[in-house]
């Protein structure tokens, strides 16, 4: 007759049944007898049952967590692509842009605010950078610009960045694609809002 000790170090792979036959009659003939390991069986039973039941932390769920963040990613980063490509502009232009912005914005803002507190009851807030084609004549600049009704409120930086203000009535959206879809526009872009 095998003891107590040994029996119940078979319990948990007799309850999820990996017992070979000898092992599992021998338990089997234990528990006749054995008020002890029928408590231990029945609590092991529970716990495999919370087990199963419980969803299975599958690996899946992080693949796809981070699969969808790639994609996400990508999609980013393509975005930025189609933008460089539909605008024509070298990777080193476009770096230099992207340097020009963050110079302009953080002095921008405060001009903005300063702004607000004067004078300008009638602007919109809605400020567009501009940057034009290097060899675009400066009447086309103004008649660019007076035709959005918008006025230069900063500009041209040394990178050739414009500050352009837009009046209330007009959707900055609007003026945005039309700008953007001008030849002697290389770049516009809507300041964020403060
Ligand atoms: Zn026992």
């Amino acid at each position: 007759m095998s003891s107590h000790e040994e029996v119940l170090e078979f319990l948990p792979w007799f309850v999820n049944g990996t017992l070979n036959e000898r092992e599992q009659s021998m338990v089997n003939d234990h528990l006749q007898g054995c008020r002890e390991c029928n408590e231990e069986v029945k609590v092991l039973l529970e716990t495999s049952k919370l087990f199963h039941a419980s969803p299975e932390p599958s690996p899946d769920l992080f693949g796809q967590a981070r699969s969808e963040f790639l994609q996400q990613l990508q999609g980013r980063r393509e975005r930025r692509a189609n933008w460089a490509r539909r605008w024509m502009i070298p990777a080193t232009m476009a770096a230099c842009l992207v340097v020009a912005v963050l110079i302009v914005s953080p002095v921008s803002r405060q001009e903005e605010s300063f702004g607000t507190l004067g004078n300008s009851a009638s602007s919109s807030g809605h400020v567009i950078q501009l940057v034009f084609q290097p060899d675009t004549p400066e009447k086309s600049i103004r008649s660019l610009v007076l035709g959005d009704q918008g006025h230069i409120i900063s500009g041209p930086t040394a990178q050739g960045v414009y500050r352009l203000e837009l009046p209330l009535d007009k959707d900055p959206q609007w003026v945005l694609e039309r700008l953007r879809n001008h030849p002697d526009v290389q770049f516009a872009e809507l300041e964020a809002s403060p």
